[in-house]
């Protein structure tokens, strides 16, 4: 087929089926293509799940010659090849997991014009033993072009550098006539602009697609007591498999201790593993011998499984940008997936934790501000997507029937009393002490540190019997929130009141809060877990 027919109505959906048995082009895959098959340089970014392989695949299959695709992940590369040999496409890799033999073979069946498609790690393809090979590629079948996936591993300013990608600029030098495809999931301003120049694109068609994920639903818990028996519930309810994120290792194994405990077909996924255990999980996982995989951020970076119905964040993600990657691993394949966040207020002192481990200074600061948006994110009353895609500067307009706020919008309630009476304890406790302590005085316990300060005879204490501890805390967060009350950041966490905080104790200003739709749990507090 030559350029000119490919683009013929029709022509290329005919291929698109042919090839992949697709019946339609996502959106912008059909302009991408038809670019490409003009030899065109193109940037395209777009969310993971979008379908960008198809991008560089498809005009590969239309054209003459080798498409050589760097790829920056071993086992991604291997996934992809696997899936599209299955697909009957005529593709390979070569890469250091293979003997002398194994690769000469390869090279062969290369140079011998049987492959369409060629994955090799950027390191490999930039060496002086390979570069040969490549012009020998170039003399004998043609390269018809270049596809530099995870494109933004260029830049320093993504969050994925390799300085290997760097070297990349020698391609442009090397092969000028050979077009370039680039593609990201993520990608800035600054980000693209990066890879446009590094890897001396010219004049690139560029392509940016929404990162709205329409298929899933997102949704932020409150975490208690009981949100262990709800996760259970959740994977039982789920026909298919799912990924449970949990912050630490130790969260992994022992969440994946107690689900198999429970029945769960559920197999953890962490650094700490060994190579061997866990690729065999991730097979496991990605082969539906186990259900559910429990994973620290470590898993899921270049994954391919379309068919994850829900992804769980049991623990707080450490940020929005983390999260958005995370969760999108739900649902690739277009059908509706659930994303359903934890939101506990210990967790922020295990991120507040972790931070502080930071000896940079500049990278606390972000860190924290980056754990800010995500806190915001989770107690906030606004659609969901319009907080996730206004991240990445994209406007959208709320009401998307997918979120839970969306489906189900929180009531805001008048607290102005219990904020007067919260305050007022933390005034008669003389600003030294932290919101726990503060809500034991309220619900009249007679724990140690109460009595040891004699607490328990201020005018506030027991005055809150009448709401749980859960509640308390929720409404002390959503005072800090509101910059009613200051929280000290210096580790001991003691509530200070402000000016805000005497206009409320004034009955000056009113204090309303959003309510979580179900009720709070009874004595649930982080401390008790
Ligand atoms: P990305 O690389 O952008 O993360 P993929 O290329 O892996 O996304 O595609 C995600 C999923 O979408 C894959 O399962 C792929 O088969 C599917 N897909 C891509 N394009 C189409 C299409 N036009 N029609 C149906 N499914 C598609
Ligand atoms: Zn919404």
């Amino acid at each position: 087929i030559s350029p000119l027919n490919a683009t013929a109505p029709n022509q290329l959906e005919r291929s698109l089926k042919h090839f992949f048995g697709h019946d339609s082009f996502r959106p912008g895959q059909r302009e991408i293509v038809e670019a490409a098959l003009q030899n065109r340089d193109l940037l395209i970014v777009m969310p993971t799940g979008g379908g960008k392989s198809l991008c560089f695949q498809l005009p590969a299959l239309m054209r003459k010659g080798v498409t050589v695709v760097v790829s920056p992940l071993i086992a991604l590369m291997q996934d992809q090849v696997e899936s599209l040999k299955n697909n009957g496409i005529a593709c390979t890799f070569l890469n250091s997991t293979l003997s002398w033999e194994e690769s000469r073979s390869r090279e062969t069946a290369i140079l011998q014009g049987q492959i369409k498609l060629l994955y090799v790690a950027p390191e490999r393809l930039l060496s002086e033993r390979f570069l040969p090979f490549m012009d020998m590629v170039r003399a004998q079948v043609g390269i018809c072009g270049f596809a530099i996936d995870e494109a933004h591993c260029v830049s320093e300013w993504g969050h994925d550098f390799r300085p290997e990608y760097r070297q990349m600029q020698l391609l442009r030098q090397r092969y000028p006539e050979i077009p370039m495809m680039a593609l990201t999931a993520t990608a800035t301003d600054r980000v693209r602009q990066d890879i446009t120049q590094q890897l001396a694109l010219r004049d690139p068609k560029i392509h940016i697609a929404s990162f709205n994920r329409p298929n899933l639903y997102y949704e932020v818990r409150q975490k208690t007591k009981q949100s262990y028996r709800e996760l259970v519930k959740l994977i039982r309810e789920s026909k298919g498999s799912g990924i449970i994120y949990c912050l630490s290792r130790r969260r992994v194994d022992e969440i994946a201790y107690k689900l198999q405990r429970e029945g769960i077909d559920a197999i953890p996924y962490h650094a700490g593993m060994n190579d061997q255990e866990r690729s065999s999980n991730q097979t496991r996982f990605i082969r539906d011998d186990a259900q559910v995989i429990v994973a620290t951020i470590a898993f899921g970076m270049g994954i391919n499984k379309p068919d994850v119905r829900f992804v769980v964040h049991y623990d707080l993600p450490r940020n929005i940008e983390g999260y958005y990657q995370e969760s999108g691993r739900a649902g690739r394949d277009g059908e509706p997936a659930n994303c359903t966040m934890f939101f506990g207020y210990g967790d922020i002192k295990t991120i507040e934790y972790i931070i502080d481990q930071k000896t940079d200074v500049d990278e606390q600061r972000i860190a924290r501000q980056q754990l800010r948006q995500i806190i915001n994110y989770s107690e906030s009353t606004v659609c969901r997507r319009t907080i996730q895609l206004g991240y990445f500067g994209e406007r959208f307009p709320g009401n998307c029937e997918n979120c839970d706020n969306c489906r189900n919008p929180n009531p805001t309630e008048d607290w102005t009393i219990e904020a007067m009476k919260f305050l007022s304890c933390v005034a008669r406790c003389k600003e030294r002490f932290g919101m726990n302590h503060i809500i034991d005085v309220l619900r009249g316990s007679k724990n140690q540190k109460v009595l040891k300060y004699g607490h328990e005879t201020l005018s506030t204490y027991g005055i809150g019997l009448d709401k749980t501890a859960d509640e308390w805390k929720m409404l002390a967060r959503s005072l800090i929130h509101q910059g009613l009350v200051e929280e000290t950041t210096d580790g001991y966490s003691v509530l200070k009141l402000n000016e805000g905080s005497w206009e409320v104790m004034r009955k000056q200003r009113q204090v309303f809060i959003a309510v979580p739709k179900a009720p709070v749990n009874t004595d649930m507090t982080d401390r008790d877990r």
